[in-house]
Formats: structure tokens, C-alpha cells, sequence
């Protein structure tokens, strides 16, 4: 993010009147450092602050201040604020169903930028895609930290599973995709879905990182290598041509040339579509970090 910054001061420098502006995790967590250290910002908001842009866009060009947004919002203000896009004209959307994240995987900061999770009423969903599919939206996809999680906290509310059934049911609906989606949340419903439901699209974005235990464990990811390869293989036996994609960390803290080869043989084995592969970077506040420290 710094460097990106450093990359647009010459705009800046051309063009004052630019507004230049940090939003999300990582302006959660610097905060009012990014304000110290980069001088020719105007604004920062957190992970809970979108809804303020156009306050702070309007301080930043009325009042020529340099403004930050970084409050923690409480579960019920942010279930009201849940975002909605139901502008501009398209046949695909985008459509939030929770936010946040309990699972505190070793490596990750969305925990602590992001709050705990929070699932959105299913009737607001459903009201919502309701509402784009009369504008003529054709496919949606679900979206959120962790989809398969959704609804667990909320009593009362229905699964993920379900929820997917009944947005199969919505009129006009002919496409939907979800992300994304941790391999110890995947239900047996959400696999069965893939063989029954026929909006569902053939494709599964499942972040497994790490191809041996040892790491996987360090990592708090939850599953162990044996049981990912189950789920890949029932979601394939219920879905022959379904694609799989991933995320694969590489250089976790400890992690041995025997513990990548690991990884390799997974990947090599599920044989995914495509692969998002990320050479481990600590995040400040994560529990891996203090074991950076230590390796
Ligand atoms: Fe949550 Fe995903 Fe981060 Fe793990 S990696 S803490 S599941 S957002």
C-alpha cells in the first residue's frame, strides 16, 4: 500500500485537487499512521466505514481536511449497513452475505480488521437478488469472508446450504457462484448442492494453503490433509467437471522443503483449474508473527 502511494504522488503533485484515499484491512490497521507517514493523503477509512465515503469526500473538498474513519461498528449497526449493489446495469452481481471471520488462522489479519463475523437475514438476501433479477441481473455470486460459515451464529437463520436452494428457487436467477470458502465449513449439504442444484455453477473456490498437516496445524486452519482430499473428492463424485481453484502460502514460518513438497503432491493430485500461490508475508498482530520472530 505504501509503495502504491508512493506511486501516485506525482499525480498528486500534478493535480492537487486529487483526492487520494486508503480504505480496508489494511487502513484499519495503520489507522492514523497512514496519515503521519504519507503527507499528501487525504483520507482513510476502515473495514467497517465504507458508508462514510461520501462524508469524507465531502470534509476532504469543503473544508480541506485530511480525515480518518477507523471505528469498530456494533453487530446491529452493521447488519443495517450491510452493502447493497443495485446500481448500474449489468447481468452479474455481486451480493454480500456476511462479514468478518472467527476462525483466526495463524497467518491472518481479517480477524482483527474485520470483527467477527456477522451473517445478513437470509430475507434481505433473497429480497435483495429478488430485486436485481427483476432488473435483469442473471447471476449472482455470494460473497464473504468465510460463505460456509454463514448463518452458524445467527439462531434461527438457515445454512448456507439453504440459503443456495433458495436462491436456486428466484425467478430469472440462471447463474450462481459463491466465495469464499473454507474447506472445515463445507457441510455435506453444500457438497450434495453441487449434484442437485442447476444454477449452481461447476466451480468452487477452496483455499487450502498448505499440503502437509504439520503446517496446516501451525497455520489453526482446522482441517487436516486427509480430510481436504475427502471433500475434493465427494464434491467430484457428485460434480465430474466441477473446477476447482485455490490459494497456496508458501514460506510459512517453519515450513521445510518436505512439508512444500507436500503442498506440490496436493496440488498435483486435486489438479485445480487455477491456483493463487502467495509467498508468506507476516501481518503485524497475527500469531505467526510473533513466530517469525522465533524462526
Ligand atoms: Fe478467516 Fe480466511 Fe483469514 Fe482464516 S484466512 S482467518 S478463514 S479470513
Amino acid at each position: 500500500v505504501y509503495g502504491h502511494l508512493g506511486r501516485f504522488k506525482p499525480l498528486k503533485d500534478a493535480d492537487p485537487a486529487l483526492i487520494l484515499g486508503v480504505g480496508g484491512c489494511v487502513a484499519q490497521q495503520e489507522g492514523e499512521r497512514l496519515l503521519e507517514n504519507i503527507p499528501y493523503l487525504d483520507l482513510v477509512f476502515g473495514t467497517h466505514n465504507v458508508h462514510k465515503l461520501p462524508e469524507l469526500v465531502q470534509r476532504v473538498t469543503q473544508k480541506r481536511e485530511r480525515c480518518r474513519e477507523t471505528d469498530f461498528l456494533d453487530r446491529e449497526t452493521r447488519l443495517r449497513l450491510f452493502p447493497r449493489r443495485s446500481e448500474g446495469e449489468s447481468v452479474s452481481r455481486f451480493v454480500t452475505v456476511m462479514q468478518g471471520c472467527d476462525n483466526f488462522c495463524s497467518y491472518c489479519v481479517v480477524p482483527h480488521v474485520r470483527g467477527r463475523e456477522v451473517s445478513r437475514p437470509s430475507c434481505d438476501i433473497l429480497d435483495e437478488i429478488k430485486e436485481l433479477a427483476a432488473g435483469g441481473v442473471r447471476e449472482v455470486t455470494l460473497i464473504g469472508q468465510n460463505v460456509n460459515s454463514y448463518g452458524r451464529k445467527e439462531g434461527g437463520e438457515i445454512s448456507f446450504a439453504e440459503l443456495l436452494y433458495r436462491v436456486d428457487g428466484i425467478e430469472g436467477i440462471e447463474r450462481v457462484r459463491f466465495t469464499t470458502s473454507h474447506p472445515k465449513d463445507l457441510s455435506d449439504e453444500l457438497i450434495a448442492a453441487f449434484g442437485e442444484l442447476a444454477t449452481l455453477c461447476h466451480h468452487i473456490h477452496l483455499p487450502v494453503q498448505c499440503g502437509s498437516d504439520r503446517i496446516l496445524q501451525a497455520m489453526n486452519r482446522g482441517y487436516s490433509r486427509a480430510e481436504c482430499l475427502d471433500k475434493v473428492r465427494r464434491l467430484k463424485a457428485v460434480c465430474p467437471d466441477l473446477r476447482l481453484t485455490s490459494d497456496i502460502i508458501v514460506g510459512f514460518p517453519g515450513e521445510e522443503e518436505a512439508d512444500f513438497e507436500e503442498t506440490l503432491s496436493l496440488v498435483a493430485e486435486v489438479r485445480f483449474a487455477d491456483l493463487f500461490s502467495f509467498l508468506y508475508s507476516s501481518r503485524p498482530g497475527t500469531a505467526a508473527a510473533a513466530l517469525t520472530e522465533t524462526t
